[in-house]
């Protein structure tokens, strides 16, 4: 095992659009990756455009993983087939376990100025696609941040950091680290990922340096193993750092559905037909 967590492969993303024709940025999920197992999509939207994100994502379904919004700026209102609703603004996040299905809307609850965030898919393991749909929703001020004396703040919405910082999100499937990083210029950043997940940070402002390469905003490095985690700021820099143990089972993947098997996806289309998705 090497010391220190280095580069094994680096991208920008496409330029795509998504729902009604939303504009985003797609990091995992489409060409130059398309998946990082247990992870199957990394959209970073944002604009101050509301003709980029107006039209929202109206109805759609989703079975056999979970979808996870991190809003940074702006306010997306979500409002699903089983009754429940509310609305995501800045810094809050919902983890939503899709499960056996799932039919919502995201839809923008402002019509000017910035709206920008994430959007991560992780897969659920076969044993459990089919569990019961679940939220875990948290506003910004109830998740956890980190803040180092040499000025680094970890904001940790799941899984932990070496100082012992815990997330808010439960997730025994694959048990995923997700943190929001700020540090200001010439800092130096040391932690730790599990050496048996897929790691990947992603830079949304600055530039950082990892094993001597630069990584800057809007590239996406997927990390080698390692004992420890060190990265230098090279400039102020935000960056989401986000791993998670490989599901290791096949992935049959169809827009909005994620399942194991062809028949099973036929199955999800079936149901979604005949109105069974809840
Ligand atoms: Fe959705």
């Amino acid at each position: 095992m090497t010391t220190y967590n280095s580069i094994q492969k680096r991208l920008t993303g496409r330029p795509t659009s998504d729902g009604a024709g939303v504009k985003l940025t797609r990091l995992i999920g489409g060409a130059p990756l398309q998946d990082l197992d247990p992870f199957l999509l990394l959209d970073h939207f944002g604009s101050h455009e509301s003709s980029d994100y107006i039209a929202g994502f109206p109805e759609h379904p989703h079975r056999g993983f979970e979808t996870v919004t991190y809003m940074l700026k702006g306010k997306m209102r979500h409002k699903d087939s089983a009754g429940n609703e509310g609305v995501i603004s800045d810094g809050d996040i919902q983890w939503m376990t899709a499960g056996s299905g799932i039919i919502h809307s995201e839809m923008p609850e402002q019509s000017e100025g910035e709206m920008s965030g994430f959007q991560l898919w992780v897969n659920l393991p076969k044993s459990h696609k089919m569990t019961a749909p679940n939220y875990q929703e948290f506003k910004a001020a109830e998740i956890p941040v980190e803040q180092r004396d040499n000025g680094v703040q970890i904001k940790v919405i799941a899984g932990q950091t070496v100082q012992g910082t815990t997330g808010v999100i439960n997730n025994d499937y694959v048990n995923p680290n997700y943190w929001d990083v700020k540090m200001p210029t010439g800092n130096t950043l040391t932690d730790h990922l599990p050496v048996d997940h897929n790691a990947f940070i992603y830079v949304y402002n600055g530039m950082i340096e990892i094993d001597g390469e630069h990584l800057k905003a809007g590239e996406l490095a997927v990390l080698t193993p390692a004992e420890t985690l060190l990265v230098n700021s090279l400039e102020e820099a935000h960056f989401l750092v986000i791993s998670g143990q490989p599901l290791n089972e096949p992935v049959a993947r169809y827009g909005p559905f994620v399942m194991n098997t062809m028949d099973e996806i036929n199955q999800a289309l079936q149901d979604f037909r005949d109105n069974k998705l809840v």
